[in-house]
Formats: C-alpha cells, structure tokens, sequence
C-alpha cells in the first residue's frame, strides 16, 4: 500500500514549471501508487469545466492516462477551483471527493479536508465562502455566461497579481479549536489538509489520545509529496 496526496498546485499556464513537474510525478511516483488524492486548488483558477483551456487538456489527459493503469485519482475542490465540475472529472478518471471526507489508511480512519473552512478566525472570508459555496450561488455561477466569468476571473487575477503567488503570510491559519473539533466529530487519529501553505506534521493529543495534523505544502518553489504506506506518513518536499 502506498498512496499519494497533493495539493494546491495552483497550476496556471504562467508556471510550466509546476505543470512539468506534476506531469513527471505522474509518470513516475504515482505510476505505482495505490490511489492518488488531490486536495484542493490543483488549478489556480476555474472558470468552469466549459472553458476552452489547453492547460486543462493537457492535465486532464496525463491524468486519464494514469486513471487507465489502474491507480483510482480522488479530486476534492479548493477555494480556487470549486467550480470543477462532473464533466472534467470524466474527461481525466478522477472521482470528486466531498470536503470533509474520511478514508482509511492502515486501519485508521484519516480526515481529508482542502483546509480553507478550518481558518474560521478570517470571518470575512468565511462570510464570502458560505455565499460562494451555497448550491444557488454555484448554479448561477455555472449558468452564468462564460464571457462574464472570464471578467470576474480577470478581476480575481488582478486583484492577486500585486502580491505574486500567495504566501502563507496572505493566508490566515487554521483556529486549532475548530481543528479539534472537526477530528473529535469524526473520531479520526490523523487530518490531512492543504490551503494554508505552511507544510509540517503536527503531533497533537485528543482526549489523552495521541493524533496528528498533516499539513500539505504548495507547489512554488519546489514540490510536495506526502507518501503513506504501513511504515507510516512521508512529508518529501523536491526542486522543480
Ligand atoms: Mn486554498
């Protein structure tokens, strides 16, 4: 047993780099793993799975191709690319994943959530998900014209471009509360998420009961890969 899980790679055509590297994981690490999880914000920005966009194709071939060698791919929306839909999912083999969902992983039962709704301590940001997320706004969302969307991915695009890719500075961290509290309801020893761009392995305790939080890192600078088998979880970061 072996899988694999990956996110916010914040793939966009102005970093090939990124693209490339993710395009050789595939070919080679994940060609033998057991399942591959994505946990949000693979894409930087979507405007939805009708957008002509030869970034996606691209990606969405390498990722049929590795779905067809028999390794499942799981792909659970971010707070960028939440407006990935069923058709996409199609076009690369990959199977949507609530967020949360729980899985089990040598015996345990593990949390995997993209990260953005533990932040709760970003009112205003939770404010505009709550809105965002809701089944009305993401029905107009995805009726709305794709020249209108396109204006409002400009705008998202403008707006960020000041800073360059985001830092975990730009990014309010998880409130530890809501941390435990979600591990609690779900009776999980391990969480796994993205979003908040601060990779590590957190050892906590529950209820007198040693847990952890695994906190995915952001495809910039280099790349990151966290490796689970029966001798346990690999947080591996390499150059791009
Ligand atoms: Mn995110």
């Amino acid at each position: 047993m072996r899988c694999l899980f990956i996110s916010d790679l914040h793939l966009e055509t102005g970093r090939p780099d990124i693209t490339r590297a993710f395009l050789h994981c595939l070919e080679t690490r994940a060609r033998d793993a057991e399942a591959l999880y994505i946990l949000g914000d693979f894409f930087e920005v979507w405007l939805g799975d009708d957008n002509p966009d030869p970034l996606a194709d691209q990606v969405s071939d390498a990722l049929l191709q590795l779905s067809r060698a028999g390794v499942p791919i799981y792909l659970m929306h971010g707070n960028r690319d939440f407006l990935i839909g069923r058709d996409f999912c199609r076009r690369s083999g990959c199977t949507l994943l609530n967020d949360p969902t729980i899985i089990e992983l040598n015996g345990e039962r593990v949390l995997l959530m993209h990260g953005d709704s533990l932040c709760i301590d970003d009112t205003e940001y939770m404010r505009m998900r709550r809105w965002l997320r809701n089944p009305l706004s993401l029905f107009i969302l995805r009726h709305l014209p794709l020249k209108t969307r396109h204006r409002i991915g400009r705008k998202l695009r403008n707006e960020s471009q000041t800073r360059t890719r985001y830092k975990a500075l730009d990014i309010t961290d998880v409130n530890d509360g809501e941390v435990v509290r979600m591990m609690r309801s779900h009776r999980v020893t391990t969480l796994i998420h993205g979003h908040t761009h601060r990779p590590a392995i957190h050892p906590l305790e529950i209820d007198g009961q040693p847990v952890q939080r695994i906190v995915l890192g952001d495809w910039d600078e280099s790349g990151w890969v966290l490796e689970v088998d029966e001798d346990g979880y690999r947080l591996e970061s390499f150059a791009l």
